[in-house]
């Protein structure tokens, strides 16, 4: 170990000790008082309910007690006010941002990291007046290069580029949300646990991690502890069948949810789970099937 890196290790080792302690406390998650049930607050992307318009969709919802509501994040900006209009007088909040931006923070060329952040916080800003928990971002995708190497620098590089870019999401009053893929999309950021780890070692509330059930299939051995080991950095869930990716319940036994969702009870996880899925039926059918599912398995855990 040379100098250089000895000295860049120690200061990753005291910031850490120094961040844990407040990060841990506050962290991501807002507390719920102590003894009532945790709920399940179900989200959908713009694609999941049946419906022609959004309005349409939007009023399927709320007819079948969905909370939340994800929008991309491409043109967010220019859709703010439709957004708010359409969302008015609704028992549905915006549960978080998907992705939408250009370019990759871990590019290796300048322009596209610029890139990156131009189109982040434009996003960022619109998350923050829509009122959503944050925006979801993937480091880097398989087929984004040139890419930098998967080395401790990169990581210590995208720690020190997230805890700006939570510090500017916080003041916007959002945040910014780590999605783990499985290896075919994103080799880069596979665990959760992996990207609780990047929250945790940026001291910044600003900064959360997601599991999403289609990955955590591939890439994790255990729901329980995946989603137990994104604690108090935990933001979002994602879900979907589990051997096609379609409404839970279009893949029979594989669809089988009461682990993860146990973890997220007895963390009394405030958040949302949000259906990322496409459907082989018609949606009219397979997405009331899909929401008994999962609410006879939240029960059971
Ligand atoms: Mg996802």
């Amino acid at each position: 170990m040379d100098r250089r890196t000895f000295l860049k290790t120690s200061l990753a080792g005291t910031a850490l000790a120094a961040a844990a302690p407040a990060s841990l406390l506050g962290g991501c998650a807002e507390s719920k008082p102590a003894g009532e049930p945790t709920p399940l607050r179900l989200s959908f992307q713009e694609n999941t309910a049946p419906g022609e318009t959004l309005t349409e969709k939007l009023d399927f919802m709320e007819a079948n007690g969905i909370v939340g509501f994800e929008p991309g994040g491409r043109g967010l900006a220019e859709r703010v006010p439709e957004l708010q209009q359409l969302l008015r007088g609704r028992n549905i909040q915006v549960s978080a941002i998907c992705a939408g931006f250009s370019g990759f923070i871990l590019a290796e060329d300048p322009a596209v990291r610029a890139e990156f952040d131009r189109t982040m916080k434009e996003i960022i800003a619109a998350a923050g007046e829509l009122g959503s928990t944050g925006v979801i971002m993937v480091p880097a995708f398989n087929k984004q290069l040139p890419v930098m190497p998967h080395n401790a620098d990169t990581r210590a590089y995208l720690v020190e580029q997230l805890a700006l870019l939570g510090e500017y999401a916080l003041g916007h009053g959002t945040t910014v949300i780590l999605e783990p893929l499985n290896r075919s999309e994103a080799f880069y950021l596979r665990q959760v646990a992996d990207a609780a780890s990047i929250c945790r070692d940026t001291a910044c509330e600003g900064v959360c991690c997601m599991g999403d059930f289609w990955h955590m299939t591939a890439e994790e051995t255990s729901d329980y502890g995946a989603l137990y080991s994104g604690g108090p950095y935990l933001r979002h869930v994602h879900v979907a069948s589990r051997g096609k990716r379609r409404m839970p319940g279009e893949d029979g036994e594989l669809d089988n949810y009461v682990e993860g969702f146990r973890a997220l009870k007895q963390m009394n996880y405030p958040y949302y789970v949000s259906f990322e899925c496409g459907s082989t039926g018609d949606r009219a059918q397979t997405v009331p099937v899909a929401l008994e599912l999962l609410r006879s398995q939240w029960e059971q855990a």
